[in-house]
């Protein structure tokens, strides 16, 4: 058990893992000179379309840019709709604001806190232009029943897999069931380059438009450069690559970790009043994050709190965002509509989970945990 000597650890919630490869190839791009979309970046779309097994992988700035530049490809804007988990990181929502159309909230399920495919139909109309889905957490959500809707109705499909990258639902990689996928590679991610996002795809046309969008509308047809977009500049830099092409390469290695580290968690975490996330039948999961269910805000505030001042990075999870305050003064949503997405808002924490962790840090936090929760 925990001793004397194991005292004053200091496990943030999140640390890259940044080695001798990454830096190798960091440099090479920097003495190279060619610094911004290059041949790394090239790599990158070409090993990420190979490993999710889609057509098309295309790297931008960030994984907010990403769901940007998909909700415009596919010509959604003002008057049209867009279907969002309750509970999610605020980007998700956010995207739909930009580009002038309505976030339409739909409750999580209790226990996986992705969107809960059976309240789905009711929220769908004729202005549903998309449904964009959460990977939450790094699980992927119940995609026989997700799809089976958006066939019946003919909605896109979009997939924020911004936590999910090789997460797998029925030995299929989240990013390819929609219409496209969104990943993010932020340093709170499984594998990070600093900040970087990739949108993946099966559809041509889609694809081009947003290679387009993302260079200023840059075009060349028949040898000859045209814009034919007031596009963005949203492109990835060369260093962004070359960061996360070697941690890419683990990335099976990375997940097996991952889960062997939420493993020891779920056998030594040993708490009446926290629920430990659930993981159902025939998922792998990425475990971006570790997220518990605490018995009241008071005492999740309270675990928070006492763990950092332990030296234990802890924080809340994701939002609620019809909750926030954004989203409340614009829309006055009735939050008695998101039951369990306000229960993760405000009962949810989560717990340090990267690979650099090994089993005694996971002992050294559920010791103080454990104890915690007794006394709160
Ligand atoms: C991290 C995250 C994003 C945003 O990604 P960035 O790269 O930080 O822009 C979007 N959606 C979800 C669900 C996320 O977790």
């Amino acid at each position: 058990m925990v001793n004397e000597q194991d005292m004053n650890r200091t496990i943030p919630l999140a640390s890259p893992n940044i080695g001798e490869e990454e830096i190798k190839l960091v440099n090479e791009v920097l003495l190279s000179g060619m610094l911004v979309q290059g041949k790394f970046v090239m790599e990158l779309e070409d090993l990420v379309a190979k490993e999710i097994g889609v057509k098309h992988a295309i790297c931008v700035s960030n994984g907010t840019a990403t769901l940007h530049l998909i909700l415009l490809a596919l010509g959604i804007g003002p008057g049209d709709e867009v279907i969002v988990p309750a509970f999610s990181y605020i980007a998700t929502a956010n995207v739909v604001e930009l580009v002038g159309a309505t976030p339409v909230f739909v409750d999580i399920e209790e226990r996986t806190f992705n969107i809960n495919p059976k309240l789905i139909e009711a929220s769908v109309t004729s202005r549903t232009k998309a449904i964009i889905v959460v990977h939450e957490f790094g699980l992927s959500a119940d995609m026989d029943q997700i799809q089976a809707i958006v066939n019946q109705y003919q909605i896109p499909l979009i997939e924020d897999a911004a936590c999910a990258l090789g997460a797998e639902y029925k030995t299929k990689k989240t990013g390819s069931f929609g219409i496209a996928g969104s990943f993010s590679l932020h340093p709170r991610k499984a594998i990070t380059s600093g900040e970087g996002g990739i949108v993946t795809t099966n559809d041509d046309y889609l694809a081009e438009k947003i290679r387009v969008l993302r260079n200023h509308g840059l075009n060349y047809q028949n040898g000859k450069m045209d814009f034919i977009e007031a596009g963005f500049n949203y492109r990835m830099t060369d260093i962004q690559a070359a960061l996360v092409i070697p941690q890419f390469k683990r990335l099976p290695e990375i997940i097996k970790k991952r889960n062997q580290l939420a493993q020891l968690y779920h056998s030594y975490i040993d708490s009446d009043s926290i629920l430990l996330p659930f993981v159902p039948e025939g998922h792998l999961h990425t475990w971006q994050t570790f997220h518990l269910i605490s018995s009241s805000s008071e005492q999740r505030d309270f675990l928070i709190k006492e763990l950092n001042q332990l030296g234990i990075g802890s924080n809340y999870g994701a939002q609620c965002i019809p909750a926030t305050t954004f989203y409340l003064e614009k829309y006055h949503c009735d939050l008695s509509k998101y039951p369990n997405a306000m229960i993760a808002f405000q009962r949810g924490l989560a717990l340090p989970l990267y690979e650099k962790l090994d089993m005694s840090d996971i002992e050294y936090i559920t010791y103080y945990l454990n104890q915690l929760t007794h006394v709160a």
